[in-house]
């Protein structure tokens, strides 16, 4: 059975790349009809960072990214961490100990530094020197007996290594330019190379599907799998995601926007993300940009995923963003945004529907709401004239509309709009020459939502004593 992993370390957030790792296995696995695994991979101690793994569960969950096995919901990982499985790789280490395929190394941490600086100045590749293979049994000893701090190394054998991968192709590796890895340092916890490579194997997984930058380390598996005499699953390296300028998108450069939870706060659709990252390094066989995870799950296909790096590009998520909120129902998107920000829950529930088409992301709620908690309004006289508009008309018009609004005694939405109406049909304005300015009065802005939605949500009063202000800005220009 096809059985893919999404193996986390938790040092920090849900990454963009890694988010689409994570998607990218959970849609193979579900074409194949096989499982999807989350294993948390914690065993560097000082690259830990606390809470970490909580949000990385909870970021896949909110993209409904679900696996078949791993933690529950009530954060027990049961086999699926492996802090809890040492003795697990302490007897795979030692058994291939046994067999010869590693050695132990009690080389202090000064003389490795100092071999380092060594190596650097004579503009070597910085490689350990074997200096503790030969040990005979009888010094082991002795440095066991003295308690000496050791680590486990990989004795890497002479000749190539070769593996197919399924984006990459055949790669070649002289193993001379392969250090002999540590598998298991000093503090009794296997490095990530030992514990993916045994876990990936007690786990049974098939294709192992993981970003770029696992490539080179790719070869030091195969070398394992070859020295516990297993054999290997199938690769797949996906592309890096880059930035706009074209370098690999990282925390360094690119500050917070490489967290999936920054889209996630700023109010971006889960269905949004899903969609753009799915096509982060993957394309259709046609031209359909618009898919589901149901869509996906079908339409994916590993042999469609790209070499080159696939450039994240927020312009394009944002289109995504705002197909997604205008295909919503307006209850449903009311909700949304009410969940996001609440306190559109208010009075200014009733815009949901004509700032549906303007939103970008929820966040964008509170900027097109804002004029409507705001006590005064800030905004030149200018603005409230029309274009090809008049002062002296625009001022007009705001007279007759404070006026005919005055008379108005059942504030609703439809009987403000005919009364706007007959003004209209009076003749002595267009419909733009009145309603242009009354907007601007309220909202302060140029586009806002529906005037007579906005007249309904302020209130009698206040509408009235908006119009009077933008009155006497004008006057006052
Ligand atoms: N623990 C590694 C990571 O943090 C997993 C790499 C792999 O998938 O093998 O990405």
């Amino acid at each position: 059975m096809t059985k893919v992993r999404f193996a986390p370390s938790p040092t920090g957030e849900l990454h963009l790349g890694s988010a689409r790792t994570a998607l990218y296995n959970y849609l193979f696995a579900k074409k194949a009809g096989g499982k999807f695994i989350f294993r948390l991979e914690d065993t560097d101690q000082n690259r830990y960072v606390a809470g970490s793994a909580k949000r990385l569960l909870d970021d896949l969950r909110w993209l409904g990214i679900e696996w078949d096995e791993g933690p529950d919901k009530k954060g027990t990982y049961g086999p699926y961490i492996q802090s809890q499985r040492l003795d697990i790789y302490k007897k795979h280490v030692d058994n291939l100990v046994a067999a010869g395929h590693a050695y132990y190394c009690f080389c202090s941490k000064d003389r490795l530094e100092k071999l380092r600086q060594d190596q650097q100045t004579a503009k070597q590749p910085t490689m350990y020197d074997r200096q503790c293979l030969n040990l005979t049994a009888d010094q082991v000893k002795q440095f066991f007996a003295d308690k000496t701090p050791y680590v486990v190394r990989l004795h890497v054998p002479v000749g190539t290594t070769e593996f197919t991968d399924l984006v990459h192709g055949k790669i070649t590796i002289q193993n001379n330019t392969i250090d002999d890895q540590v598998l298991l340092k000093s503090d009794g916890f296997p490095t990530y190379h030992l514990a993916n490579v045994v876990d990936d194997y007690l786990m049974q997984i098939t294709h192992v599907i993981r970003g770029e930058e696992w490539l080179p380390s790719t070869a030091k598996h195969v070398l394992l799998y070859k020295a516990f005499g297993w054999s290997a699953p199938i690769w797949c390296h996906l592309p890096n995601v880059l930035n706009i300028k074209k370098s690999k998108l990282s925390k360094r450069r690119d500050g917070d926007t490489v967290w999936l939870s920054t889209y996630r706060r700023q109010g971006y659709l889960p269905p949004a993300l899903v969609n753009y990252l799915a096509l982060l390094g993957w394309h259709p066989t046609d031209e359909q940009e618009i898919f589901t995870l149901n869509d996906l799950t079908r339409e994916f296909d590993l042999s469609r995923v790209q070499k080159a790096g696939a450039v994240f590009d927020i312009t394009k998520l944002n289109w995504f963003n705002e197909q997604y909120i205008r295909k919503m129902s307006v209850a449903d998107l009311d909700k949304e945004l009410q969940v996001f920000y609440p306190k559109h829950s208010q009075d200014t529930t009733g815009f949901t529907s004509s700032i549906q088409s303007r939103l970008t992301k929820l966040s964008d709620v509170v900027e097109a709401t804002d004029f409507f908690f705001k006590k005064q309004l800030k905004f030149e006289a200018s603005l409230l004239i029309p274009k090809k508009g008049s002062p002296a008309k625009t001022l007009l018009a705001l007279e007759r509309a404070l006026n005919i609004f005055t008379n108005v005694s059942n504030w609703t939405t439809e009987s403000l709009r005919s009364a706007a109406e007959s003004l209209v049909s009076a003749g002595e304005f267009s419909r733009g020459e009145l309603l242009w300015p009354i907007r601007v009065a309220l909202t302060g802005l140029a586009n806002s939502p529906d005037v007579f939605d906005v007249m309904t949500a302020l209130g009698k009063e206040s509408s009235l004593g908006r119009l009077n202000q933008a009155i006497n800005l004008l006057k006052k220009s």
